[in-house]
């Protein structure tokens, strides 16, 4: 079965939506500083915190350190909501955060920046959704959790890229057609391996958009016993040369189960910290993006990741007022009815 594409716009980012972040150079001695005063600081404001896997590596591994977490969006929104702790801060892109407070709406939840955002939730305007949504009423909508607390509200499911194939499949084989949102990368890959019946929005996010399979092809020449290593919001083309497709979670463990002792990896490049740090004798490659002579939008870093700087972090915890000021709000209304797609997420068996 073919996926069925609208006469939809194209909800991809154009260069100029999307930011050039160029995080601080810091000497180790200023790192080790910043990271001292983050615990004191943490331990004071009784905060726990989230990290995911593309940020900046000092902020996973403090994470770790006092007592939080660093994983996929998936397992950071099931940390939150099961933690002991009343404040979180999600280092991550605004979707986490979000996520993190509808699924636990009495907790209060901070970020260390408002300004990060993500191309999928922004390619996917509330309104101009709930229209699409409208004109397909016969379709169970599911979409991935890169979007808006207002999207979620309107969906059946939210998923992410662990589970949503998945949960897909299922939805399938009890013979329901699918209205999928935001990424149309990901869509046409669940799409396939399902021959599940679904229609598709046209977002796609900048990192994962950029790996060229050209590019690729040429670098696996160089290195012709490697594995190959895709996250599935890549083109069609990457993935389908991959040895392993799946989220970072997924990519982490496939890098220890797979024999090869040099992996190119398709994914942003934050992930590197966490697979050197568990198979130090291992080596990891970054896919290409560019190619010969094309630009790149993000060179396979997300610039609103990349916002999680270990200043920018310290700079909001010093200051009460500060932080109260990159709180977390979501309407709560709104937050009840997306809470339902999220619970149904996270109540998938073995999701
Ligand atoms: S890496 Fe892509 S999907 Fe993830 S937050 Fe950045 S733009 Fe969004």
């Amino acid at each position: 079965m073919q996926s069925a594409q609208l006469n939809l716009p194209d909800y991809s980012l154009s260069p100029q939506q999307v930011p050039q972040y160029m995080p601080a150079f810091l000497e180790k001695e200023e790192r080790d500083a910043l990271k001292d005063e983050i615990v004191e600081l943490l331990a004071e404001r009784n905060a726990v915190l989230v990290a995911h896997y593309y940020v900046d590596g000092d902020v996973q591994d403090l994470a770790e350190q006092t007592g939080g977490f660093v994983s996929d969006s998936l397992e950071m929104a099931r940390f939150g909501r099961d933690h002991a702790s009343n404040t979180l801060i999600v280092a991550g892109v605004r979707f986490m955060g979000e996520t993190a407070k509808i699924l636990s709406p009495e907790k209060r939840v901070f970020m260390p920046t408002l300004e990060a955002e993500c191309s999928l939730d922004l390619g996917c305007p509330p309104d101009a959704f709930e229209a699409f949504c409208r004109a397909h009423p016969d379709r169970t909508v599911v979409v991935y959790a890169n979007t808006s607390v207002q999207v979620k509200a309107l969906s059946d499911w939210v998923v992410t890229s662990s589970v949503g194939l998945k949960i897909v499949e299922a939805l399938a084989e009890r013979g329901e057609k699918i209205l999928w949102a935001p990424d149309k990368h990901l869509g046409r890959y669940i799409q396939h391996k399902t021959g599940a019946d679904m229609l598709l929005w046209s977002g796609a996010c900048v990192v994962h958009e950029e790996f060229k399979w050209k590019a690729l092809r040429d670098v696996m020449s160089i290195y012709p016993g490697a594995g190959v290593l895709v996250h599935p919001e890549s083109p069609a083309a990457v993935i389908d040369i991959a040895d392993a497709v799946g989220s970072t979670s997924q990519i982490v463990k496939a890098a220890g189960e797979l024999p090869h002792e040099i992996f190119i990896v398709a994914t942003d490049r934050g992930l590197f910290h966490k697979l050197r740090q568990r198979y130090p004798h291992k080596r990891f490659i970054e896919a290409p993006t560019a190619g010969t002579g094309a630009t790149c939008r993000s060179c396979a870093h997300c610039p609103w990741m990349a916002m999680n700087e270990l200043q920018v972090l310290a700079h909001v915890l010093r200051d009460p007022a500060r932080l109260e000021a990159n709180e977390i709000l979501v309407d709560p209304q709104v937050g009840r009815r997306a809470m339902i797609p999220l619970e149904r997420m996270l109540n998938f068996p073995n999701s």
